[in-house]
């Protein structure tokens, strides 16, 4: 394992905070079990790809200076997986204080183990066996996962990671401060602004930030030039945001023509009801989507009732554009957007009870996969939530027919560049805004 410690985590300072607690515990695991204490069984962090997990749990082992036993179980098959755990936790047992490390918990009690949704019952069971098994005050298990809804409710009571960290993606401070730590060394045009830069990386986690400013010195290694300028970070940004090698060309006429219009409907209701959230929008495609408009938004922030509605209207503007520019044909190929659309609408109406609590269902019940709502109930959200995404299409088709001029101009601008920045969009709205 290589030596990191938690100089190396910039920002999330709460965050750090909670594990060098951890880590001073640790460090006096002797004393503090003597006094008859057992160290929490586990800790798990959990966070996106790339928000630092690894970097952050490695700190807390290495800085903690205790025997760390790494379960990998990269070629284990699944026939020997509760053996090879049961030896990995008695490895650990045998000299204490111990910690067992394991990286993507979730890859091993997770989905993508299997095929299908919700955890892995049968690994999941084969882990906690272990864990039970060998339970011991002087050993805790440190685990770091992708998502937590992957790992089943079983892995999470307490007993088991009874310490649950979420690692966000980083806010505009952490991304500043971020931002500060991988441009230490290196040399910056005078006019760079990191503010600036921290303002369009939203959404980002620290992997992303790393990686642009390493791009930015390369493309200004590539110019010649020793200094990075604020245009080589935003080539970087941008390719993060629209990983865009040049698929273009994979792009026949009569899709160019539909996703620029789809997308094209994203775009003029973010600007109508989110402007400073509109980043950029694409239409190369990127996975399984076709194209898409970047949304610049720190996660942390929490939305209201309205802000909810307005993400709805935007995650069917798309489809709203379609039908507004292409009346007479139906086009598949919005489910993502119907399926997101739906899934907050109904999460308004039966998790926050904004609607009435006539229409509530208590998420937590939901979770352990019991039965909580009667068929007449269900029913009625249902029903409730048919009639708010009806609404939000139908705004949305407002939106897109009263700002039909500027739509169009997106629309050819898309169809000729593929992508626009978010200066491009706001250079073509403010000349052709009607408003
Ligand atoms: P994860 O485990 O969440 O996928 P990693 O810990 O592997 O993420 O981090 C990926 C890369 O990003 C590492 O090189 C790490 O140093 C860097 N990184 C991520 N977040 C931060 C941060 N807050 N400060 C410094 N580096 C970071
Ligand atoms: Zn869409």
């Amino acid at each position: 394992m290589k030596k990191v410690n938690f100089d190396c985590i910039a920002g999330y300072k709460a965050e750090v905070k909670e594990l060098s607690d951890l880590c001073k515990l640790l460090r006096n695991c002797d004393e503090f079990l003597s006094k008859g204490f057992r160290l929490p069984r586990g800790l798990l962090l959990v966070g996106e790809p790339g928000v630092g997990k690894t970097v952050m749990a490695e700190s807390l082992i290495s800085e903690s200076n205790i025997r760390c036993v790494k379960i990998d179980i990269g070629n284990v098959k699944d026939d020997d997986l509760a053996d090879f755990l049961d030896a990995k936790f008695k490895e650990a047992t045998s000299n204490t204080p111990a910690i067992i490390f394991i990286d993507e918990l979730d890859k091993l009690c997770g989905e993508s183990r299997m095929f299908g949704y919700g955890a892995d019952i049968e690994m999941t069971r084969k882990f906690i066996k272990a864990m039970n098994d060998n339970q011991c005050d002087g050993v805790m298990v440190i685990a770091t996962a992708n998502d937590n809804d992957m790992l089943g409710d079983s892995l999470m009571r307490s007993g088991r990671f009874d310490r649950v960290v979420n690692i966000p993606v980083p806010s505009y401070e952490d991304r500043k401060e971020i931002i500060n730590y991988y441009s230490k060394d290196k040399k910056f045009d005078k006019k760079v602004s990191f503010e600036t830069l921290a303002k369009i990386t939203g959404s980002f986690t620290g992997a992303d930030i790393e990686c642009v400013i390493n791009e930015a010195g390369i493309n200004a290694a590539i110019e010649d030039r020793d200094e990075i300028c604020f245009k080589d970070l935003e080539k970087s940004v941008n390719r993060i945001v629209f990983q865009g090698c040049e698929k273009e060309k994979s792009l026949d006429k009569i899709n160019k023509e539909i996703v620029a219009i789809h997308e094209t409907g994203h775009l003029i209701a973010g600007l109508c009801l989110d402007k400073e959230g509109v980043g950029g929008v694409s239409i190369i495609p990127q996975g399984d989507t076709k194209g898409h408009v970047k949304v610049y938004r720190d996660p942390l922030t929490i939305c209201n009732k309205q802000e909810i509605i307005n993400k709805i209207v935007i995650a069917l503007a798309g489809r709203a554009a379609e039908k507004v520019f292409k009346p007479d044909e139906d086009y598949i190929g919005a489910e993502f957007d119907l399926s997101k659309a739906y899934g907050m609408a109904k999460s308004l109406i039966q998790d926050s009870a904004f609607y009435g609590f006539e229409y509530y269902a208590d998420a937590r019940v939901r979770r352990m996969g019991e039965v909580v709502t009667s068929e007449e109930r269900h029913k009625r959200i249902e029903d409730k939530t048919c009639e708010l995404v009806s609404e939000c299409l139908t705004r949305a088709i407002e939106l897109v027919k009263n700002n039909k001029e500027l739509a169009e101009k997106y629309i050819s601008e898309l169809k000729k560049k593929y992508s626009l920045t978010r200066e491009e969009i706001m250079r073509i709205y403010n000349r052709y805004n009607k408003k």
